[in-house]
């Protein structure tokens, strides 16, 4: 039987960040990270769109505000010292029609109360920082910029290695026991361990996984997919910066938007569906114990209630290519069907209370010695080293 100090369960950036920075406030603790996959970062933490997000977006003095800016500056530190790259291509949101100018200016506000860099512009301005788009008003967010995220990931692997934590990966949890005064015992199938303190990070499966071990949660994960468009070559000189719309009010949901990658593509999307799987192998898998418990929890419906324009179009919108290209046709119509194949799809975990209400901020939990990461959605890739900083020291201040 292996022992450690720390045991974290989950292998994407929230559990890697969580790990590097225990060891680095810590260089006496026996780290280990369990992660079921044959490598790390194969979950949310790479299938995503690979932003790093300057803040514009958070609810002022909320963990996301506070540490996705912070959180940025480190991880394009960390990106530089681990020669992962980066695209500083900045960001324009854009207002297409008269009545998104009052909602693209409380965007704004809110950006300057985050402390974040941004430039109010006229429809002239934004067709001279981006001529192929078309807007009644904009946005730029000149540090916005982009990497890739699985790089990112194995490179916290690398790391947490060189300074002696141990990274188990084909090592799936299937049980965490916690008993008084003992030490807590994790049963995988690569053998048991036993931990002083836990900390779980498990995304799509972290409810599931803070029920199993005994914690009373009303809240549910629902998994949105969202699946993106891949512009062709010849097209990818329409824009320079990422290109997001304002976003639809009270959903978490950036609206579809045009992304350059570091790889050179531009990636359309994503979008936002009920996912039929957590975690399928294609976008249209099925699993009955996935689908059976968004089904039966009452929080899927009302918030289907709430949002029927939302639910209804983004359903329309994935089955249905043209919809989708006629939305991104609002800000840069020089892009039609022929222009785009379809491309990846990631599944985000929104944490989700009976109400229909999304769980806006980053939430942990404690129970005893362990601690859950209940809601790590976007932009928790950004804000991952400040999210792991805050766990190792919540983790190293408990034992
Ligand atoms: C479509 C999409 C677009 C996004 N775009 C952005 C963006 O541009 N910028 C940004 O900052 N954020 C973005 N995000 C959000 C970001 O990707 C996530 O918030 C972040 O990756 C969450 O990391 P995580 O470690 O919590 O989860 P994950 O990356 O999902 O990691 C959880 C890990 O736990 C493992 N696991 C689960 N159960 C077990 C078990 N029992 N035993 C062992 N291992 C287990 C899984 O295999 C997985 O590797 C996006 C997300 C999606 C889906």
């Amino acid at each position: 039987m292996a022992a450690a100090d720390v045991a974290i369960v989950g292998g994407g950036l929230v559990g890697l960040a969580t790990a590097l920075q225990l060891l680095e406030q810590r260089p006496d603790l026996r780290v280990i990270v369990l992660e079921r996959e044959d490598d790390v970062g194969r979950g949310q933490s790479s299938r995503n769109s690979g932003v790093l997000h300057a803040g514009l977006y958070y609810t002022p003095g909320s963990a996301k505000a506070r540490w996705c800016t912070a959180g940025k500056l480190r991880m394009e530190q960390f990106c530089e010292e681990n020669d992962v790259p980066l695209l500083r291509n900045g960001k324009v949101v854009v207002a297409v029609q008269p009545d998104e100018i009052p909602r693209l200016a409380q965007l704004a506000e809110r950006a300057r109360i985050n402390g974040v860099e941004i430039r109010e512009l006229t429809a002239e301005e934004t067709h001279e920082l981006e001529p192929n788009v078309t807007a009644l008003a904009g946005i730029h967010s000149p540090t916005t910029c982009a990497t890739d995220f699985g790089l990112v990931a194995q490179a916290m692997a690398r790391r947490i290695r060189a300074a002696g934590g141990e990274v188990r990966t084909g090592s799936e949890v299937a049980s965490i026991d916690q008993q008084d005064h003992r030490p807590i015992r994790l049963n995988s199938r690569t053998g048991t361990i036993e931990a002083r303190a836990v900390v779980a990070c498990t995304g799509l499966q972290a409810d599931r996984t803070a029920r199993e071990a005994g914690v009373e949660l009303p809240e549910r994960i629902l998994p949105f997919r969202g699946s993106w468009l891949r512009l062709k070559p010849e097209k990818r000189h329409l824009i320079a910066a990422s290109i997001y719309p304002v976003p639809a009010p009270g959903l978490p949901f950036l609206g579809v938007h045009l992304t350059p990658r570091v790889s050179g593509e531009v990636w359309i999307g994503p979008n936002a569906v009920l996912a039929l799987a957590r975690e399928g192998r294609r976008p249209w898998s099925i699993d009955v114990r996935d689908l059976s418990d968004a089904l039966g929890f009452s929080g899927l419906w009302r918030l289907a209630r709430q949002h029927p324009s939302v639910a209804f179009g983004e359903v329309f919108r994935d089955l249905w290519l043209r919809a989708t290209i006629r939305e991104v046709q609002r800000y840069v119509p020089e892009i039609g069907i022929d222009d785009v194949e379809r491309g990846p799809w990631g599944v985000r975990a929104q944490l989700t209370h009976r109400d229909g209400g999304l769980v806006d901020d980053f939430r942990f939990e404690r129970q005893g010695r362990i601690l859950h990461v209940l809601n790590a959605p976007s932009p928790a890739a950004t804000s991952s080293l400040m999210i792991g900083d805050e766990l190792a020291g919540m983790v190293a201040g408990a034992l």
